[in-house]
């Protein structure tokens, strides 16, 4: 029997347990083994650690020179290059995730911090070209308050990265909720973050359930902006969350996304971008691209190619260096998407690879990848997001009829376009109404290209240039430029 581990919250620069000593069980996606407990945060406990946040916010950090406050997070950078082996095994014992990918992830997620410290003394303010001659006004980007942000269980360092640094550029202090279903990573970030020396409450880092740790959090009345990433359910309780705090609100959320490729396509290219696309992190990415579409002048040459390319990937424990893919992270997702296939072939959809669960481990929730061809995409694997290895594949044969059908789903986050006609490629990347396209590759990320969705994926956009803005409120100031008295409000003329 391995041993569990015991993990503690990070509020006011503290380690504590909740306040009803209360814990979250935490499992092993690998054998469902419960590997640690964290603390079970309750009303009281959200309430230290956003009076905490506040408390830095008001007497520390918003008035630090951005420069200043740039140091520490290029210190958090350094913390996770020298720590990424660390950190990348607890998310893969955490998650699931392979530790090929969690490691490099948690190294080049260093970039994050220190591209958000660079702009952090680049924010200016403006002079406005106002009609009144004797005054001169100019508008400031000033913090907002206390950040609450929402973390999902996938891509916590990233997800977490893509706010906490912008929002600590910007002089706003953060309350970080993490997912009950892997809650150990940011809790070891935490310790990272001890490291650095940041000032007490300016990072709380807690873990609860959505209910009611996430509810007090996001209607708190001291939080000021809520960045949420999650799934489009959990959204509309955030929205109504804030209702309570009238918050600021940004939502990343999941996604269906489509790709297709023309008949003209550099074949090999594409078959390994939707290779990645899909079955990178076992297809539980927002942005997995796992609705294909493919010319019917190539479609069952194509086709063939693909699923001998998926019959090849390795599935297998996720701290094994030659595994390709591991185990989902949940038993719910597991049966979630075994509910979606049944419903899918009953309506006549033709499992082409996988489609059952794996043997690999009995505990585990291994999933192989599977490809399921569909006459149409209202079917339920081609129209509901699964957040797992399922390909769904349709034909078509013209360009106007496949920008209909790909914009034909209530998701907007990402699309990928397979072409080798220039001309092509440009008008069906206008044509798609999605937040990210990508052109003859897929699944990239980086600091400074800015990230999400439109439609039901969600409103705000996470990393890049602009998104530093959105921790930031305009403020005006008026100046009185004339020596004479202001007239008297009551007398005319
Ligand atoms: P989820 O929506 O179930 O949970 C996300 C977070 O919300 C968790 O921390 C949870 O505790 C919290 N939460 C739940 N109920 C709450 C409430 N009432 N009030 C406040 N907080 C509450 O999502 P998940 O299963 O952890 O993650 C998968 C989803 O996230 C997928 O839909 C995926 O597409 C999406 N996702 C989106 C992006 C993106 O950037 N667009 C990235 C990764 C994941």
């Amino acid at each position: 029997m391995p041993k569990i581990q015991n993990f503690k919250m990070y509020i006011n620069g503290e380690w504590v347990e909740s306040s009803s000593g209360k814990k979250i069980q935490t499992l092993n996606p690998e054998n469902n083994e419960v590997w640690a407990t964290v603390p079970e945060a309750n009303e009281k406990d959200v309430d230290k650690a956003v009076q905490s946040a506040q408390n830095a916010f008001e007497n520390n950090w918003s008035i630090l020179h951005p420069r200043d406050r740039a140091k520490y997070l290029k210190l958090i950078a350094d913390q996770l290059r020298e720590n990424a082996e660390h950190l990348g095994k607890i998310e893969t014992i955490d998650t699931g995730k392979i530790y090929r990918e969690t490691k490099t992830q948690a190294h080049y997620i260093a970039e994050y911090y220190d591209y958000f410290a660079g702009l952090a003394d680049k924010v200016e303010g403006t002079v406005v070209p106002i009609d009144k001659p004797d005054m001169q006004v100019t508008t400031t980007r000033i913090p907002i308050g206390v950040v609450a942000a929402i973390i999902p269980w996938n891509s916590q360092m990233l997800l977490t990265a893509v706010k906490l640094a912008p929002a600590l550029a910007m002089g706003n202090t953060v309350v970080i909720k993490a997912s009950e279903l892997a809650p150990v990573t940011l809790l070891e970030f935490a310790k990272l973050i001890e490291k650095t020396g940041i000032p007490k409450g300016v990072i709380n880092i807690i873990t609860g359930l959505g209910e009611p740790c996430g509810k007090a959090l996001t209607s708190h009345d001291l939080v000021e902006r809520i960045a949420f990433t999650g799934g489009p359910e959990t959204a509309k309780h955030i929205v109504k969350n804030s209702a309570e705090n009238l918050s600021q609100v940004s939502l990343e959320l999941g996604g269906k996304s489509p790709v297709v490729v023309f008949d003209d396509a550099d074949q090999e290219n594409a078959l390994n971008g939707i290779t990645a696309g899909i079955f990178g992190a076992s297809g539980q990415s927002c942005i997995a691209g796992s609705r294909l579409y493919i010319q019917s002048k190539i479609y069952d040459e194509f086709l063939d190619k693909l699923i001998t390319k998926a019959k090849k990937i390795k599935l297998g424990g996720p701290m094994e260096e030659d595994t390709q893919m591991g185990p989902l992270n949940s038993f719910k997702q597991l049966e979630n998407i075994e509910k979606n296939i049944k419903a899918t072939t009953d309506q006549g959809g033709k499992i082409r690879c996988g489609g059952e669960r794996s043997s690999v481990s009995n505990k585990g929730y291994y999933f192989p990848a599977t490809i399921i061809e569909c006459e149409n995409h209202n079917l339920p694997v081609a129209e509901n997001e699964l957040f797992g290895p399922i390909l769904s594949v349709m034909k078509f044969d013209k360009e106007e009829e496949v920008i209909k059908k790909m914009n034909d789903n209530k998701y907007g986050l990402s699309s990928g376009v397979y072409t080798s006609n220039f001309a092509r490629g440009i008008r069906v990347s206008k044509a798609i109404r999605a937040g990210i396209v990508f052109i003859n590759t897929y699944r990239l990320i980086s600091p400074m290209a800015p990230f999400g969705g439109i439609k039901d994926s969600g409103y705000g956009k996470e990393a890049g240039i602009e998104s530093i803005k959105e921790y930031t409120r305009i403020k005006t100031t008026w100046y009185n430029s004339s020596d004479k008295p202001m007239s008297d409000p009551f007398t005319m003329g």
